[in-house]
């Protein structure tokens, strides 16, 4: 892999596109740093060996130009205590005055561009404006996993302006290996624990995972739509109804491939989705009319975390309930705990990124887990087989 290690920085400006698309408060507070922290090492090196650095990112989704909400000035004063040193900023990316910046920085000198989704280009992979991005280094490094599986301008189209220059970062090259390492050298038992709303967004991940697992623990709202396709009462809890038959045909392939398939026997139900809803518990193929499971309820969470617990190499992606409500989280951090009870025996446990991340991050366990990692899509669609344009581009 193309690492930044093959290269000395001296002398050299390095154009680094990271993933600071973090999460911030009312207050322009950022309540998840991982993605930051995520690049420090990249930046370090480079700094380290006497290069200057030049970051860019997108934050948000910005739909009409500059937005003060989605400004990456936000990020100024994190990111200089991060890497204890002042930052600087540019108020635009591809400026005039943004290029000269770019230019006077020194070596040891850290200049952060503003928001690339102010332009429509960005998003679209615009040719030209990957050229006017070009300019503002010498050497190309990507260390945006989180956006690898995008074909933006920043993120894959920029790469042909240095056919001899261009990197992965340390952070996209610890997501490939982790990524690998379960894909492809996962120690057994290897326990897949999907959640989240939707099963339609984590088809081809589970079926590609049902040729490598043990287990198959599923959760989250779509498991109603496999308690629905087995002939359940599930009320008014989420459900994809033109995704019943394929739940059952996930059902026969497990079994035709002896994976261990399981799925939640009860759920904690509500009369609303809501933070203050009356809530009881139920079967989860007997949910009473008007009622819906927001979480799994407490046999599931037995059963599950006997499963987590016996297991050597663990992927999650997607909670088990609404976690982001405390009424509906039980279930999510019951299993984030048997996660990290299952590492801390000397399991390797690989977090996809997105709401699990959040997730992990929420219950304080971040530092509990082998690898939590700061891509959603990008690792969902990683995992699947596909290739990511961020990463073909460095590797063409
Ligand atoms: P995803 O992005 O597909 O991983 O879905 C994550 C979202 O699914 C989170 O915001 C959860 O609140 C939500 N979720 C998990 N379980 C349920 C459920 N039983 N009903 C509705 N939403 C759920």
């Amino acid at each position: 892999m193309k690492t930044i290690d093959f290269i000395n920085f001296s002398g050299k400006r390095a154009l680094i596109r990271v993933d600071f698309n973090v999460p911030l408060d009312d207050k322009f507070h950022i309540t998840d740093d991982n993605r930051m922290q995520g690049a420090v090492s990249t930046i370090e090196k480079i700094l380290k060996d006497g290069g200057s650095v030049i970051l860019m990112s997108h934050l948000g989704r910005p739909k009409d130009g500059p937005t003060d909400k989605y400004s990456l000035k936000h990020l100024v004063k994190h990111l200089s205590f991060l890497l204890n040193l002042q930052v600087q900023f540019a108020d635009d990316c591809v400026s005039g005055e943004a290029l000269r910046k770019s230019k006077e920085l020194k070596p040891g000198e850290v200049l952060l561009l503003e928001n690339l989704r102010f332009y429509k280009e960005e998003e679209k992979g615009d040719r030209d404006f990957a050229h006017k991005l070009s300019l503002m280094g010498d050497v190309y490094v990507n260390d945006a996993f989180g956006t690898a599986h995008r074909e933006h301008a920043s993120t894959a189209v920029i790469a042909q302006f240095f056919p001899d220059a261009k990197y992965f970062g340390y952070l996209m090259a610890s997501e490939l290996r982790n990524a690998e390492k379960v894909l492809n050298d996962a120690e057994k038992p290897f326990t897949a624990i999907m959640g989240g709303a939707k099963v339609s967004d984590k088809i081809l991940l589970i079926e590609r995972l049902l040729d490598k697992v043990d287990n198959l623990i599923v959760g989250g709202g779509m498991a109603y739509t496999f308690a629905k396709a087995q002939g359940g009462k599930i009320g008014k809890s989420l459900v994809e109804e033109d995704k019943l038959d394929l739940a059952l045909e996930l059902i026969e392939k497990a079994k035709k491939k002896k994976v261990n398939l399981l799925l939640p026997v009860d759920s904690v139900i509500a009369d609303a989705f809501a933070p203050d809803a009356n809530t009881d518990t139920a079967e989860n193929t007997n949910i009473k009319d008007g009622w819906m499971g927001l979480d799994i309820g407490p046999e599931s969470v037995k059963t599950f975390k006997e499963v987590v617990l016996k297991s050597k190499t663990l992927l999650w992606n997607g909670p088990m309930g609404v976690f982001e409500m405390e009424k509906f989280e039980q279930g999510t951090k019951a299993i984030a705990e048997a996660v990290v009870e299952a590492t801390k025996g000397g399991a390797f446990s690989l977090i996809g990124g997105g709401d699990s991340a959040a997730a992990v991050s929420k219950f304080g366990f971040n530092d509990d887990v082998s690898y939590v990692s700061t891509g959603g899509g990008a690792l969902l669609e990683y995992m699947e087989g596909k290739e990511l344009p961020g990463v073909k581009a460095i590797n063409d």
